[in-house]
């Protein structure tokens, strides 16, 4: 018996790092996997790994994901991933850096849970799982426009559980610290290059800011989202979740 079985979900950012664990192991436990990312090519063997169906989808664009949600069928699990690091303070974000980042980490959110939650009301129930961050509820140097904007995220998700609590809804945020992924590689290979050191250090750096002393894996933060998707987790709504390696203490 798997955790979610006979469960539909909807993941997006299904390529890399969160995102691709996470619908791995939705699959795993037994859910019908709707896996999306905007890189047709990070999602071409994830039907071999036991993804039902794989679709291209921008969360930018409220067109492609109402075309995608409309076409999806029933869905019960919708599971928010795409999110994207801004390095730096105040005075280095842009107008162009605050839209970007908040039109990719939020409003993205914003468009998914407006495209999915008709459905899931009028089936009587469903779970929504957002990635957050511990930059949302802790403030972290140079992620100026990072944590105001998962700041956001944990904001919208308490309102969408608060507002369709008696809907049989559920909406919940995981807040990881530094884990493991394409995105860490980066960032890391970028801010070597920018302050001149070798690469070999700024990982340390990233490992030494984490208590428990690593960072996370990607699987880590997946197995909570399975957790947070499934009725096991039935009265659980409204929470941020952190899974962090101990950096928000
Ligand atoms: P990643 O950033 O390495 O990969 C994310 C995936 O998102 C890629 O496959 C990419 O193609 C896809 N993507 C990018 N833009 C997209 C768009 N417009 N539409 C659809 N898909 C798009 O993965 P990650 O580092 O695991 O990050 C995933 C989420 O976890 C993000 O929301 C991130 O903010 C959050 N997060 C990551 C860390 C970390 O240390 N890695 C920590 C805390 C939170």
């Amino acid at each position: 018996m798997g955790r979610l079985d006979g469960k539909r979900a909807l993941c997006t950012a299904s390529g890399a790092g969160i995102g691709r664990a996470t619908a791995l192991a939705f699959a795993a436990e037994g859910a019908h996997v709707i896996a999306t990312d905007i890189n047709a090519d990070s999602l071409a063997d994830l039907k071999t790994h036991g993804i039902a169906e794989t679709r291209v989808l921008d969360v930018r664009n409220a067109e492609m994901i109402r075309d995608c949600v409309g076409s999806a069928g029933q869905i019960d699990i919708l599971f928010n991933g795409a999110g994207f690091v801004h390095h730096g303070t105040i005075l280095d974000c842009s107008e162009d850096d605050w839209d970007f980042s908040f039109e990719l980490n939020v409003k993205s959110m914003h468009r998914t849970i407006s495209a999915c939650l008709p459905g899931m009301l009028a089936q009587g129930g469903g779970t929504i799982v957002n990635i957050a961050s511990v930059a949302g509820p802790k403030g972290i140097p140079n992620r100026y426009v990072y944590g105001a904007s998962k700041a956001a995220v944990i904001g919208l998700t308490k309102s969408v559980a608060r507002d369709f609590i008696r809907d049989g809804i559920r909406c919940n945020a995981i807040c990881p610290g530094t884990v493991q992924s394409p995105s860490l590689d980066q960032r890391i290979a970028n801010q070597a290059k920018s302050e001149g050191r070798p690469v070999e250090d700024v990982r340390q750096a990233f490992i030494d800011r984490q208590p428990l002393g690593r960072v996370g894996t990607a699987e880590e933060i997946a197995a909570l989202a399975v957790y947070l998707a499934a009725d096991e987790s039935a009265y659980v709504t409204g929470v941020a979740v952190d899974i962090d390696g101990g950096l928000s203490l």
